[in-house]
């Protein structure tokens, strides 16, 4: 069982993962570690600062955010709410756990504010789906 590298703001992503992405590549990759994670929670996740496991897998043709600062900023935010550090790991199932309680699905609109993928409203549900008690959703 490999363990996985992330940012602060992909904890968030991944709970409304659909099976959406930047490219195929992208999507490929974030799927792997997504089904990891909902098949394994115990899977390692190490808490990393800038660009991860998901950002590894960015099209360069695509316009390249992983380092924009205000990206750094919604990592650091949620890391911080969380009252997680950088360098530490945790099994997925723990963070998953404190996002669900830290965190309700109104918290969407107020940290990824400039994100596409926001108003599909996915995230937001995935926060309402593990505060219900449920892990990860089947992708579609
Ligand atoms: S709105 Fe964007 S940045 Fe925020 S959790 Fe969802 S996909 Fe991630």
């Amino acid at each position: 069982m490999n363990s996985v590298r992330l940012r602060g703001h992909h904890l968030l992503c991944l709970l409304g993962y659909q099976g959406l992405g930047y490219s195929h590549e992208f999507v490929s990759n974030m799927t792997t570690i997504y089904a990891q994670l909902r098949s394994m929670p115990q899977t390692s996740v190490t808490l990393i600062g800038g660009v991860d496991d998901l950002c590894a897998k960015f099209p360069s043709s695509k316009d390249y955010h992983c380092e924009d600062s205000h990206v750094h900023v919604r990592d650091r935010v949620i890391l911080e709410r969380l009252g997680y550090h950088e360098g530490r790991s945790y099994p997925w199932h723990i963070l998953q756990s404190k996002i669900a309680l830290i965190f309700d699905a109104s918290d969407i609109d107020i940290l990824c504010p400039t994100c596409p993928w926001r108003p599909y409203g996915l995230c937001a549900e995935g926060i309402q789906r593990i505060k219900r008690g449920h892990g990860l959703a089947e992708i579609p």
